[in-house]
């Protein structure tokens, strides 16, 4: 009898879980890190953008264990190097993640700091069969080929139930798209990003037509660029100050064309890259999320990991709960010491993650009477303490916000700059009067 309710109940059980992990950053060679002083990253200014440590990699896949153990997958989202090079940091990563899981599928992108050179040409296709050989043993063979020539990738995931719903993964390479690489902006990765836009196309479209879900995934987000801003530990300018687009328009604007188009068929996108948590509308139909790092800099972050929350019946994503190490205290007595940040449902009071949930919750964060915006605030640094974070004053939310609401727009110049014209007029109010 207990066997047949344990049965039943697996049967009726239609919750599944993945995690995803992003900008790692492995300091292999100890550039600002060490073993006794900060065993899992540093805060400190003068290390900005300083990465995770092998400890913490290994540790955190430890941790993801004693929460899930029986996780569908797990995915990194890009950027693996620190110090230390890119194959030797990816290798460092894959090897921790799979003696903890060594039955679980791993699967990856491509991050901006995962070149070793130029990302068309030779030094692109020399690379990605050397990364597909690293990370492919969970690969189908038309997507390790696919990964081997172009540096992206679809596949169907692994069914666990005939009555699963079908989901095709599919991995953006985004350094095709990304502003911040000249090679980008000089126009070199035209050919090669046109290229990949018609296949990600096709992949919806026959992905519909075979009655698949789609889970998109990408390290460079569409947006903007503002998880530095007033960052007081920035004592320079650089080019990484401008609140500018993540990616070149002309991109963004085709992203948004095909996301449009396919929206009802596509049940997540997730990106990593500005190690902060957030989200973002896209065009009119979907929403997009940007998940915290594993690194602690670029800008000063406890590590985080997130534990997506699926219903595999329906292949939809309707959760998350994001975890955090408290990194003072962790270095301080030389353990992790992880804690639950939220889980989104709860604190935001949400029954899913779909467009219509998420455009409720910025009206919630828009009420002056609801404290889920400093909430959110707390999470989009991962919950560090406040005096390693920019203080994000009325005009730093303003742009926050508007960057939710219009930073994936298709048409960002208009929709993000009018956005914060007015609201910062409104900050302004009437201050100069005769
Ligand atoms: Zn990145």
């Amino acid at each position: 009898m207990f066997k047949i309710l344990i049965v039943l109940t697996s049967l009726l059980s239609t919750n599944a879980d993945f995690f995803q992990l992003t900008d790692i950053h492995v300091d292999l060679d100890q550039e600002c890190t060490d073993n006794t002083t900060h065993l899992y990253g540093n805060f400190d200014n003068s290390h900005y953008g300083c990465g995770a440590t092998s400890i913490s990699v290994l540790d955190t896949s430890k941790f993801m264990h004693k929460i899930q153990p029986e996780l569908d997958f797990i995915i990194f989202t890009g950027d693996a190097p620190w110090s230390g090079g890119v194959l030797p940091t990816m290798a460092s990563i894959q090897q921790s993640l799979s003696s903890i899981f060594p039955n679980t599928p791993l699967y990856f992108l491509m991050g901006n700091h995962d070149f070793t050179g130029k990302p068309f040409g030779t030094d692109a296709t020399e690379l990605y069969p050397q990364v597909a050989n690293l990370w492919g043993k969970w690969l189908d063979d038309a997507a390790h080929s696919e990964f081997s020539t172009f540096g992206y990738y679809s596949l169907l995931l692994p069914k666990k139930t005939s009555s699963s719903k079908p989901v095709r993964l599919i991995a953006l390479n985004t350094e095709h798209f990304n502003h911040g690489n000249s090679w980008v902006t000089l126009g070199k990765t035209w050919q090669e990003g046109q290229a990949q836009l018609l296949w990600l196309n096709q992949t919806l479209t026959n992905a519909t037509l075979n009655n698949e879900t789609c889970w998109l995934f990408g390290h460079v987000p569409p947006g903007m660029e503002c998880g530095y801003l007033n960052d007081e530990s920035k004592t320079e300018a650089s080019s990484y100050d401008t609140v500018r687009e993540n990616w070149m328009p002309i991109w963004q604007m085709q992203y948004q064309e095909i996301i449009e188009l396919h929206a009802s068929n596509i049940a997540l996108q997730s990106f990593g890259h500005e190690h902060v948590d957030t989200f973002r509308l896209v065009g009119s139909n979907s929403v997009l999320f940007s998940v915290p790092s594993l690194s602690t800099g670029y800008p000063a972050t406890n590590p985080t990991t997130r534990l997506w929350h699926t219903d595999e019946l329906k292949g939809t994503v309707h959760d998350y709960t994001q975890y955090h190490m408290d990194l003072i205290n962790s270095n301080l007595e030389q353990k992790p010491l992880w804690n639950k940040s939220y889980t989104a449902s709860e604190v935001y009071n949400l029954t899913d993650l779909t467009r219509s949930s998420m455009e409720t919750l910025l009206e919630r964060f828009h009420s002056k009477s609801s404290s889920m915006y400093s909430k959110e605030r707390r999470f989009f640094m991962s919950s560090t303490p406040e005096k390693y974070q920019p203080k994000c004053d009325a005009w730093c939310q303003t742009v926050d916000l508007c960057d939710k609401e219009f930073g994936a727009d298709i048409s960002t110049d208009k929709g993000f700059q009018g956005c914060t014209y007015w609201r910062g007029r409104s900050l302004i109010g009437n201050n100069y009067e005769l």
